[in-house]
C-alpha cells in the first residue's frame, strides 16, 4: 500500500477502507509516513469529508494508536464529559461530584489549558498539593472508594492523536468534522467510559461559531460514540459570552464551589442540571429528566456534591478544607474594579478577548511549557442583557501588579458594547442531541 495513492483516491472523493486507514495511522505514529503527506490527506479529508464508516475506522484506528485504560476493575457504571472549549468554562468541578453523588463512577481524564480556553487541570491544581498523575492503580481504587478521580491523560493515550492534531494546528486542517470527531472521540474511548455527555459550544469564545456547524459536530460525536457501543448524547450550549462569571484558575474553582455550596444559579447551575440530566438518564439512573434533575438538586441541598467534591480534592494528596474555606485557595494580590464609562443595555462580550484577558495577566498558557499563576483573572459583574449605569463596576480584575490590572481593566471595558434598548439575554441551552 502507498500512502500517495491513498491520498489521491481520497483528493479524488474516494472512500478509504479501514485497511488503508489504519495503514496510514500506523505509518504516522511509527514515523514512516512524513508530515508532508499527512498534511495532505487531512487537506483532502477537509474537502471531500468522510462516511460515517470512514470515520469510524479512523476513531478506532487513533484509539489503538496507544494505551486503551481498562476501567473493568471498577464497579457500576463510568460515565465520562467533554466540553469542546469555552471560556469560563468550569462545569467539570461541578458536575462530576454532582454525578458521582447520585451514585455514578466519574473516573475521568481531563486537559490542560491552551490559548484563550481554561483546562480542568490547572483549575484543580488551585488546590494546594492537588495531584493529577496519581498511577492508574490509585485512579481505579480512587474511583471504588469514592466514587471519583479525576487526573491529566497519560503520555500514552492516542498518541495518533497528539501528532495529528500539532500538524491540523499549522496547516490549517482543524475544522473538519471528521478529524475533530475522531480527535475527541479517540481520547474519549481510550478512556473507557460507558456513558459520555458532550458539551458541544457554539459561539464567538468556541471553536464552532455557527449553531449549525455546531449541530453538525454533535450529530457526528454521538453517531460514532454510538456505533462504537457507547451511550451517548450531546447538548448545544452557548459560547457567546463566557459562562458564570469568573475567568482564571482560583477564580473559577471559587465560583464552582458557590454553585456547589446552592450559593449561585444562573447559567452555570442550568447547564450542570442540563449535562448532569443527559449522564443519569442514558445510565438509566433516572427514568427521565425531571427526576434526573431532581437528583442532581438535591445534591447541592444536602451538602452531598460539596463533599464529594472534598473527597476527590482529599484523595488525589489535596486537603478537604480548602473545599469548605476558600480563602486559603491562592488570591492575586491587586483586585481593580472596572468601572464602565457607559451606561446602556450590555449587548456583546467579545468572549474569546475575555479569555485572552485571562491569559495575558498570566492565567494561561502562552506556550505549552509556560507557568500559570492561578490566581489571576476576573470576575464579570454584568452579563449580556443586563442594564449598566455609566460608572457603575463591569467586573473585577485580579492581577499579580496594578499595571497589568489597568491593562486589563481598559481591555475588558474595549470587550462589551451597549445598547439603548433592551437585550435579549442569550439562549444557554440551544439543543439536545
Ligand atoms: N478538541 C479536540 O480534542 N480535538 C479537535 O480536533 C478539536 C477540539
Amino acid at each position: 500500500m502507498l500512502m500517495t495513492d491513498l491520498i489521491a483516491k481520497k483528493r479524488d472523493g474516494g472512500e478509504l477502507s479501514g485497511d488503508e486507514i489504519r495503514f496510514m495511522i500506523d505509518g504516522y505514529v511509527r514515523g514512516k509516513i512524513a508530515d508532508y503527506q499527512m498534511s495532505a490527506m487531512c487537506m483532502a479529508i477537509l474537502f471531500r469529508g468522510m462516511t460515517d464508516r470512514e470515520t469510524l475506522d479512523l476513531t478506532m484506528a487513533m484509539m489503538h494508536s496507544g494505551e486503551v485504560v481498562d476501567l473493568s476493575g471498577i464497579e457500576g457504571i463510568k460515565a465520562d464529559k467533554h466540553s469542546t472549549g469555552g471560556v469560563g468554562d468550569k462545569t467539570s468541578l461541578m458536575l462530576c461530584p454532582m454525578v458521582a453523588a447520585c451514585g455514578l463512577r466519574i473516573a475521568k481524564m481531563s486537559g490542560r489549558g491552551l490559548g484563550h480556553t481554561g483546562g480542568t487541570l490547572d483549575k484543580l491544581e488551585s488546590f494546594p498539593g492537588y495531584n493529577i498523575s496519581i498511577g492508574e492503580k490509585r485512579f481505579i481504587e480512587n474511583v471504588n472508594r469514592i466514587g471519583i478521580a479525576l487526573i491529566g491523560q497519560t503520555a500514552d493515550i492516542v498518541p495518533a492523536d497528539k501528532k495529528l492534531y500539532a500538524l491540523r494546528d499549522v496547516t490549517g486542517t482543524v475544522p473538519s468534522i471528521p478529524l475533530i470527531v475522531s480527535s475527541i472521540m479517540s481520547k474519549k474511548l481510550a478512556s473507557g467510559a460507558d456513558v459520555i455527555v458532550l458539551d458541544v459550544k457554539c459561539g464567538s469564545g468556541a471553536f464552532m461559531k455557527t449553531e449549525e456547524q455546531a449541530r453538525e459536530l454533535a450529530r457526528g460525536l454521538t453517531r460514532i460514540g454510538r456505533l462504537a457501543g457507547k451511550k451517548c448524547a450531546a447538548v448545544i450550549t452557548d459560547m457567546d459570552q463566557p459562562l458564570g462569571c469568573a475567568v482564571g484558575n482560583a477564580l473559577e474553582v471559587k465560583e464552582a464551589i458557590s454553585v456547589l455550596r446552592g450559593e449561585t444559579g444562573g447559567d452555570l447551575l442550568e447547564l450542570c442540571l442540563t449535562l448532569g440530566s443527559c449522564i443519569l438518564t442514558e445510565a438509566g439512573i433516572a427514568k427521565d429528566s425531571n427526576e434526573a434533575r431532581k437528583m442532581l438538586q438535591e445534591t447541592i441541598d444536602s451538602g452531598a456534591a460539596l463533599k464529594k467534591l472534598s473527597e476527590l480534592v482529599e484523595a488525589q494528596d489535596g486537603s478537604a478544607r480548602d473545599v469548605y474555606d476558600t480563602a486559603r485557595l491562592p488570591l492575586a494580590p491587586v483586585q481593580l474594579e472596572v468601572p464602565s464609562d457607559t451606561s446602556g443595555y450590555l449587548s456583546h462580550i467579545e468572549c474569546e478577548k475575555v479569555g485572552l484577558i485571562s491569559m495575558h495577566l498570566g492565567g494561561g498558557r502562552v506556550t505549552k511549557e509556560s507557568e500559570i499563576d492561578l490566581s489571576v483573572g476576573l470576575v464579570l459583574k454584568k452579563k449580556v442583557g443586563d442594564h449598566v449605569e455609566k460608572g457603575e463596576s463591569l467586573g473585577t480584575i485580579h492581577a499579580a501588579t496594578m499595571e497589568k490590572a489597568q491593562e486589563a481593566a481598559d481591555l475588558l471595558r474595549a470587550c462589551c458594547s451597549f445598547a439603548d434598548t433592551p437585550v435579549e439575554r442569550p439562549t444557554l441551552i440551544k439543543a439536545i442531541i
